[in-house]
């Protein structure tokens, strides 16, 4: 029996789990893959937004500017790669120039500091490949650039550090009211909760629905993108936004916290909420749109594709609190951009309302800081010298173009909420994320989790469930 069951080890169930980690509250997250940060989470553009583009007084803004606000105090504590290099809305044509005021405007009323238009002469120093046809453009240092994973892991790890439980691969399939509790039926079984919290992401109408009267749409709206090798970084200093639409903020072209360049995202509305597929359609939007802001991009450059849905509500706006109709049942739905930049005001408004119903109590043990994983890169020689002596596999790299060592992979792996899989290991570590995406390092990664977990090679994932890499024996068949 648990005080609180959080459905969704994403940015925002586990944004909400740390919160609620404070409290005498016993919780646990439920989560149907097999890790942290599986969904929209880990597929998205990972801009810190500054909150000019929701409309002005909706708590998208709201948790949008104060989530901005966290990131540098959270990013210290959590040990998370946050960079704040600002952003570029870019304005093509003078007639747009009242857009982009408006825009300003609505910043400004939002809460957002330092806001300023930059001319085409300012704009060029800024951004020395920023497009011939590009006039002026918004400024707004506050926009940052964050890696998700970290964030989402962070959160995540600091939660279980502070006694929340998580459990992988168990879908919930439906609820029942019992004696005011909450019985939440799931693959694995039953678990009783007073309280849900309906982090579900995409899914969060289904889980909904399942409770309410008052039923909620949430449409996945794909983006796809192009990742570009880390030759291509400094090719834009800022994030470079194109002026936002009815569907969403634009292809933006942007740096990575890792020195990557991200290009991206489409925008359309599909039915398929599993369907995180990239398409030639989509891949040649990219291609096509980043264009107009940014002359030459070297697209010849291109390291790997993905996409991520967003859920969207036709509303647009986050819908978090406790449900009309199903008492103690707290959504935390329609989580699309800029879920990610709100996520620690996401955790804080969501905690807030448990703690408040539950009538619960801070703790005065609660641990607010985590350490990451040890990246050698960021050492000095002598520390690098020091750690090898002390554990010698930190001087074995394993991953050559993330430059990688074996040292960071058993981190990944036996930390609390390891990494089980291929992907779990990447995202912690980035080993397979570089320019040859795995081709080298994987069979490497899959000899240290079997080793490391005690598990025959064979069993290893991808990606959990039936992601199986070894299907035979070599010439089995012959
Ligand atoms: C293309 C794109 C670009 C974006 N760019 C940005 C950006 O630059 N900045 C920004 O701030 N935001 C951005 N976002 C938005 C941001 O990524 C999301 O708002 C955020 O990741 C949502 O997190 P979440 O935890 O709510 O959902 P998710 O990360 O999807 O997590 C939900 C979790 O619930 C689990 N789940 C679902 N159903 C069940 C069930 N029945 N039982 C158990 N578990 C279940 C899922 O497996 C999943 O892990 C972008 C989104 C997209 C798609």
């Amino acid at each position: 029996m648990y005080d609180v069951i959080v459905i969704g080890a994403g940015v925002s169930g586990s944004a909400s789990a740390r919160e609620l980690s404070r409290y005498n509250l016993n919780t646990l997250v439920l989560e149907r893959d097999e890790d942290v940060c599986c969904g929209t989470s880990k597929a998205n553009s990972a801009i810190a937004h500054a909150g000019f583009d929701a409309e002005v007084g909706s708590l998208m803004a709201k948790l949008n500017v104060e989530g901005n606000l966290m990131m540098d105090e959270l990013s210290k504590d959590l040990d998370f790669s946050f960079k704040r290099i600002g952003s570029l809305v870019v304005c093509m044509n003078e007639r747009d120039r009242g857009a982009l005021e408006d825009l300003m405007a609505r910043g400004v009323a939002n809460g957002v500091q330092d806001l300023r238009i930059v001319e085409r002469k300012e704009l060029e120093e800024m951004e020395p490949n920023i497009s011939n046809e590009a006039v002026m453009a918004l400024f707004a240092p506050t926009g940052g650039i964050v890696c998700p994973f970290d964030l989402n892991l962070a959160m995540a790890e600091n939660a279980v550090d502070n006694g929340v439980k998580f459990q992988f691969d168990t879908q919930v399939t439906g609820f029942r009211k019992e004696n005011d509790l909450w019985v939440v039926e799931t693959n694995k079984g039953e678990l009783t909760a007073k309280y849900i919290v309906n982090a579900a992401g995409v899914f969060a109408d289904t889980l909904h629905n399942m409770v309410s009267e008052n039923k909620m749409k949430i449409t996945p709206r794909k983006g796809e993108y192009c990742l570009l090798d880390k030759t291509t970084g400094g090719f834009v200093n800022h994030t470079i936004f194109q002026l936002p639409d009815k569907m969403g903020k634009g292809v933006l072209v942007t740096p990575t916290v890792h020195g990557n360049t991200l290009v991206g995202p489409t925008s359309l509305d599909i039915e398929d909420k599993e369907a995180t597929s990239t398409t030639q359609d989509g891949l040649d939007t990219v291609i096509a749109k980043s264009s107009r802001t940014v002359k030459n991009l070297p697209m010849r450059q291109v390291i790997t594709s993905f996409s991520g849905l967003r859920a969207h509500e036709a509303g647009h706006e986050f819908i978090i609190g406790e449900v009309a109709d199903a008492k103690n049942f707290i959504d935390c739905a329609g989580i699309e951009s800029p879920g990610l930049t709100s996520a620690p005001a996401i955790g804080k408004m969501v905690a807030g309302i448990v703690a408040e119903l539950a009538n619960a109590e801070l703790k005065s043990d609660f641990i607010g800081t985590r350490v990451g994983i040890i990246d050698p890169k960021k050492l000095t020689k002598a520390e690098q010298m020091a750690l090898i002596q002390e554990k010698p596999a930190y001087g074995n790299i394993i991953c050559r173009c993330e430059m990688v060592t074996e040292g960071e992979i058993i981190d990944a792996i036996t930390r609390p909420l390891g990494a089980k899989s291929l992907d779990g290991v990447k995202r912690r570590t980035r080993s397979g994320m570089g320019r040859c995406q795995g081709g080298f390092c994987a069979p490497r990664v899959m000899e240290i989790i079997s080793r490391e977990k005690n598990m025959d090679i064979a069993e290893v994932t991808k990606s959990g469930g039936n992601s199986k890499l070894i299907v035979g024996v070599n010439k089995d068949t012959i």
